[in-house]
């Protein structure tokens, strides 16, 4: 049997390292062509030593020094930047894992489309920024973009075998995030360490984050549209506080098909990782006898705005998405670093879509990867500058 040639862009992350728990099972079925991190050098090095990667690159150039001294004696190239993180996502490769997290992992994205593999996309970012960009290169290159995100996991499973047109609408759960129950007059003092814990799911910090404040839902909204071309208005929101029903897609006749698994992200990976046979994975089975109950409810907008601005940049097109998530990866940068509260993230970005907007900045007919750096770039300037203005106020 010829081994499965695969690259993990951002295996460092958590999602990256639950991928690579998945390949390290089964050594006879994958060889690793390459493994991308950023700081985590001792992670990376260990990993590209344990799967025998051919190359291992770091995203910081200062640290190339590091990584070829960690990587000494094993065979494994070590490169570093921007270039070269471009260079591993092109290299052939069957399946690649986008895991970087942030606007970051658009270009490496696409450079993996370019070469006609399948693109497990966990990188939502992706196409919130230019869904069109990226779906029309991978139909280019005869490449395939399988979701990763569990809710599009969910949809894309519930799909199968379906008529597309036959879809009423799809339904996207949210935990609610470390906030849910709390008083909304409470939110504006919640600290980035609170807002760092997810009541069902282990991930990444910024996600955590994003989970509480919803903006990780607002993406999620997005991204379902951009992937599945579904209109805005078939698309919603559930609470849904166990997190065990991740999406449930109803059909014209009225059947609802619902998505019921563990919160464990390997699930949606190995989905990914294994399409499109089904095979075991190392994932809790669920006793619903022991759950019980599943409860849902309708997202409160007033708790949630992000919520609202998600639907705002639907019906915007164009280079909404990029302003919005670059605007969101600014205002996150702030909270975490305490200089803005949790609730100014919502109205940081809410005033950068509207200066941007005002300036023309939205507009675009058709975009691509220099009108979207562009459209990232003038975000997070005019977020850095609202959020100067919030703390000459505060002052
Ligand atoms: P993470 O922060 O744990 O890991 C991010 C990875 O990207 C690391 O390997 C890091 O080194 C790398 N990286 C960060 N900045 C980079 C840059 N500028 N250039 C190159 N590499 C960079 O993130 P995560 O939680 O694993 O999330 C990864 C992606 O998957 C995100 O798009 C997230 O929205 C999505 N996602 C995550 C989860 C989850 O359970 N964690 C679930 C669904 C979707
Ligand atoms: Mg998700």
């Amino acid at each position: 049997m010829t081994r499965r040639r695969v690259t993990i862009l951002g295996a460092t992350g958590s999602i990256g390292q639950s991928t690579i728990d998945l390949i390290a099972r089964a050594p006879d079925e994958f060889e690793v062509v390459a493994l991308t991190g950023g700081c985590n050098i001792a992670q990376l090095a260990a990993d590209a030593r344990r799967l025998g990667a051919e190359v291992a690159v770091t995203a910081h150039e200062a640290l190339l020094g590091d990584l070829r001294e960690a990587l000494a004696g094993s065979g494994v190239e070590a490169a570093a930047g921007e270039a070269a993180l471009l260079e591993a996502a092109e290299r052939p490769a069957d399946w690649t894992m986008s895991a970087i997290i942030g606007a970051a992992g658009l270009a490496p994205g696409l450079a993996a489309l370019r070469q006609g593999g399948t693109l497990a996309l966990a990188n939502k970012e992706s196409l919130v920024t230019a869904g069109p960009l990226l779906m029309e290169t991978a139909a280019a290159h005869g490449a395939r973009i399988l979701p990763v995100d569990s809710e599009h996991s969910g949809i894309f499973q519930a799909l199968a075998g379906e008529d597309i047109a036959a879809v009423e609408r799809v339904i996207i759960t949210a935990s609610g995030g470390a906030f849910r129950d709390w008083p909304l007059a409470r939110l504006a003092r919640a600290t980035p360490e609170e807002a760092s814990h997810h009541p069902n799911w282990d991930m990444g910090q910024r996600i955590t984050i994003d989970s509480a404040s919803m903006f990780n839902k607002a993406l999620e909204l997005i991204e379902t549209k951009e992937f599945f071309g579904f209109a805005p208005e078939q698309i919603e929101v559930l609470v849904h506080p166990e997190s065990l029903i991740h999406a449930l897609v109803g059909f014209r006749d009225g059947a609802l098909m619902a998505h019921v698994g563990p919160a464990d992200m390997r699930h949606a990976i190995g989905y990914a990782l294994n399409w499109p046979e089904r095979r075991s994975l190392p994932v809790e089975r669920l006793d619903l006898a022991e759950i019980a109950r599943l409860t849902f409810r309708a997202p409160d907008e007033a708790r949630w705005p992000a919520l609202r601005l998600a639907r705002e940049v639907m019906a915007i097109g164009g280079l909404a998405g990029a302003v919005f998530n670059a605007a969101k990866e600014a205002a996150l940068d702030a909270f975490i670093a305490h200089r803005i509260r949790f609730t100014d993230m919502a109205a940081v970005v809410e005033a950068v879509l509207e200066r941007v907007s005002a300036e023309g900045g939205l507009d675009c007919d058709k975009i691509d990867l220099d009108k979207v750096r562009e459209a990232d770039r003038l975000a997070r300037l005019r977020a850095g500058e609202v959020v100067e203005k919030m703390l000459l106020q505060a002052d």
